[in-house]
């Protein structure tokens, strides 16, 4: 299975810079060693669409968990596939936390991405606190549980351990490889007969001098990346190291 390099821009870059970073991709992108799709800020997807290759998906980091209606400030599923996107995040960490979703939000939140035709990328991951008490694969499969309660099988799992993000920490390629098996495992339960096709993405201070190794885990199908999306130069580099 292709390697996932799906790449969160966070809140980061206007339309107008989304633009150049897109041209910068196109004129550089020679050969896609692995799928690439762009996680952008919802205002910037039309932009995203219209200079992106077609190779590369784009989608958002973020989906209303309704339909439609009166949900102010929120974007729904059938908005987002309107414009092209191929993809959604949920549950990222920052959403966790700075937002109180809880693991039914999530699961919500992936069921209407599906529902559009879209497929979501449902993060998990442990804070720090939980990794040194040793209970971090526990903890991981539990919220993993309750994430992908009532969602199909055209998903993607990311794990992202919290103290790894945005913070230089990276896990081990062993401690990424630890984990996707273990998601790996419950994805066989959940999934049965579905679950080779579901790739398992690693996230947390992924850049281009690291990316081989962890990649290279047979249980990892892929990174989720923060910082290191922000300049199209590092994002070639990883597509190469790929
Ligand atoms: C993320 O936000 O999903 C992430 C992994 O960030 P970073 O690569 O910056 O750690």
């Amino acid at each position: 299975m292709n390697n996932l390099l799906a790449l969160n821009w966070k809140m980061n870059k206007t339309p107008t810079e989304a633009k150049a970073w897109a041209e910068e991709v196109r004129s550089g992108l020679h050969q896609s060693y692995a799928d690439l799709a762009v996680l952008a800020p919802a205002l910037n997807l039309p932009t995203l669409a219209a200079e992106l290759p077609s190779s590369v998906a784009f989608g958002a980091q973020d989906i209303s968990e309704h339909e439609s209606g009166a949900y102010t400030g929120e974007i729904s599923g059938a908005m987002l596939k309107d414009v092209g996107a191929r993809y959604a995040i949920v549950g990222h960490s920052e959403r966790r936390e700075y937002h109180g979703e809880t693991d039914a939000n999530v699961a919500a939140k992936a069921a209407q991405a599906q529902a559009s035709s879209l497929t979501p990328i449902v993060c998990v991951g442990e804070g720090l606190d939980v990794r040194e008490r040793g209970e971090h694969v526990a903890y991981t499969l539990a919220q993993l549980r309750g994430s992908l309660e009532g969602v199909g099988a055209d998903v993607v799992v990311a794990y992202e351990p919290v103290w790894a993000i945005g913070t230089g920490k990276t896990a081990t390629a062993d401690d990424a490889e630890e984990m996707a098996a273990a998601i790996r495992e419950l994805l066989s339960e959940f999934y049965a007969g579905q679950a080779d096709s579901i790739r398992v993405l690693y996230g947390g201070s992924v850049k281009p001098e690291n990316i081989a190794e962890i990649c290279g885990k047979p249980s990892v199908n892929g990174a989720l990346v923060g910082g290191a999306s922000l300049k199209a130069a590092d994002v070639l580099a990883m597509n190469e190291a790929l």
